[in-house]
This record gives C-alpha cells, structure tokens and sequence, in this order.
C-alpha cells in the first residue's frame, strides 16, 4: 500500500506527523524523517496504533525520549511510535509508579521530595520510564532496577501483562525477556529515609556531578558504549588519545571521552564512522572490543 493510502486509514483520536524529523525528537538532533510519527497518548491509542500497524503489516517501532537512539539520514519507514506524551506519575507511602512516557527526572525528584531514598543517583538522566526501564540505566552505583518492584508491558500479543522484577532477567544495562514487549509504566518500592536533608543533598550532588562532567551544551546521547568488564570506555578511549577527533561534525568530547558530541551539524553518518573509528582504534591499542550502548535504527 502507498504512504497517501497508509495514511488515510491511519486510527483517529491519536496525534501524528508526517515526514517527522527525528532531529527534533532524539537528543543527538540528527536523523532523517520518519514517515508516519505516532504520538499516542494512553495505552488504548498505542494499542489501536500497533494493531493496525500489524494488519497493513507495517513496521512499528518505540520510542521514548531518543535520549538513546541515532537514527540514519535514510530516515524510518512505517510507523514510528513516540510515547513521551503518555504521562502520569503517583506516590503512595513508598510506592511509587508512573507512566511510560514520564522523565525519568521527573520519577526521582517527586521520590526525593516525598523523602524516599533509592533512585537519587539516578539524577538527571536524560530519558523517560519506559526507556529507562528497557535500557535498566544507571549511574553512580545505583540502577533503574535496584528499586523497580514491577512493570506492565504490552506483549507480543498486544495484551497487557504485569511482569515482576524476578520474572525477568536484567544485567549492567540489559533487560532480558521482554523481547516483543512495549513498557506502559513501572512500580517501585522505595524507602523512607531517615535524613532527609542528606537525601536531597545527594540529588543536588549528582546533578552538579553531571554538569561537572558531561559535556551537557552539545547534542549527544550519553555514553556511546557499554563499560567494559573490570574498565571504563571513556578512560579507554582517552588513553588512546581520541578526545576531540572529528568525524564531519561529530567530535568525541574533550570533557568527557565516552561522549560523542553533535558538535557541528553532524549528520548520522558522521557519528556512526567515529564509533567505528573509536572501535578500530581502541581494539588495535588495548585490546578491548567496545560494544555500543546506544541503539542504532535505520540504514547504516
Ligand atoms: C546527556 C546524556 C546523559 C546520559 N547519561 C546516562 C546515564 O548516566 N546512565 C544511563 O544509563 N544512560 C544515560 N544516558 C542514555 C539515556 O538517557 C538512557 O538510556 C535512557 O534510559 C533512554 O530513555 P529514552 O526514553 O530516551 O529511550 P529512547 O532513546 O527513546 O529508546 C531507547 C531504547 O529503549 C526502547 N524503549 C523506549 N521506551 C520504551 C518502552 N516504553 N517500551 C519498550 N521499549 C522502549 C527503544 O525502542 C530503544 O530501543 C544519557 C543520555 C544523554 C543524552
């Protein structure tokens, strides 16, 4: 079926744009256009939207933020679904849920304003639930799943599931067993701290870290590639004296090596050669393979 057509007898009652940039929606700002963008904003929508993806058999694919992806020039065909305007956000006692499309920011401060302790050194990470959850981030000791009690998926057969953290096996940045699976929202189950003026100290603190460290007034996503057993990609790559290479107008960052930077208009392509590039140089000094963190859609 022709795009005019696709678009048509698209579900009414969601929120789309057509030939959307994904510059404007990932926070590399690069990538082609996607043809059909979804911006649904409840699980009834998403589910309309992936059933009839499923019967004009189109491709769909989910987002939450693009704080982690890099979409190619080339752009995406089918269906591409944004979920940051599914919101909502809940604290009762300890527990705490929230929606897919919530930041993840957002999760830790109500949770460190209500005086609960367990996701405050999550601070600051770009992002929303759902990506967090999917990416099990982290930072500073502390991940999305240390607290994380469940979670509600959409599965493959588009019915909604509750999944408890023992049902699935997670790891430094992997979640296994939801493969097919979309995240609607998450649970967790936090603690009461006893000082609550240290708690919120420890927030102020790792967002200063972060300002300290990341190179936060250029367009990236993060860091570009896993920490490696027993080392660290950004003190790899710096002992091989890659700071500040370029590719086209993609930099590795002088302040903070495991960051690629959109320093110049980069375009996709740019970006991809520099992680190659920082891969081929990095095995060829030390030995180590970098396996990227950030997840790659389109042609390459
Ligand atoms: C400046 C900067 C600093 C960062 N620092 C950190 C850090 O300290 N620690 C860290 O872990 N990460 C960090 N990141 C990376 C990024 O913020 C995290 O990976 C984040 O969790 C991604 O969330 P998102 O909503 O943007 O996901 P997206 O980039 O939108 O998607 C990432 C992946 O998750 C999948 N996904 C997203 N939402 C869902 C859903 N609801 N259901 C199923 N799959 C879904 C997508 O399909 C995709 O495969 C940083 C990024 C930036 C830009």
């Amino acid at each position: 079926m022709k795009l005019e057509e696709q678009i048509k007898n698209l579900p009414a009652g969601i929120e789309y744009v057509f030939n959307a940039p994904m510059a404007c929606y990932t926070t590399y700002k690069t990538g082609g256009a996607a043809d059909i963008l979804a911006l649904p904003k409840d699980a009834a929508r998403l589910k309309k939207i992936l059933a009839f993806a499923r019967g004009a058999d189109l491709p769909a694919r989910i987002f939450g933020m693009g704080s982690n992806i890099l979409v190619s020039g080339g752009g995406l065909r089918g269906i591409t679904v944004c979920l940051k305007n599914m919101r909502g956000l809940e604290i009762r006692g300890t527990l705490l849920s929230a929606a897919a499309g919530e930041p993840l920011d957002n999760i830790v401060a109500a949770a460190v304003n209500s005086g609960c302790e367990g996701m405050e050194f999550l601070s600051g990470i770009p992002g929303s639930c759902g990506g967090a959850v999917y990416m099990n981030a982290g930072a500073y000791g502390q991940e999305t799943f240390d607290c994380l009690e469940s979670f509600t998926v959409l599965d493959e057969n588009l019915e909604t599931k509750i999944l408890t953290k023992t049902q699935v096996r997670h790891a430094y940045r992997r979640v296994q067993d939801i493969a097919g699976c979309i995240i609607l929202g998450a649970n967790w189950r936090l603690r009461h701290a006893a000082d609550i003026a240290a708690l919120k100290a420890r927030r102020a603190d790792t967002l200063d870290k972060r300002v300290q460290k990341q190179p936060l007034d250029y367009p990236s996503a993060g860091s570009v590639f896993k920490r490696p057993p027993d080392n660290f990609a950004s003190a790899l790559i710096d002992k091989c004296g890659l700071k500040g290479l370029r590719a086209g107008g993609a930099m590795v960052s002088p302040k903070h090596a495991g960051f690629i930077i959109n320093y110049d208009n980069a375009a996709p392509e740019d970006i991809k050669r520099l992680m190659d590039e920082i891969q081929t140089r990095v095995f060829k000094k030390t030995g180590v393979k970098l396996e990227p963190e950030q997840i790659l859609w389109g042609k390459f």
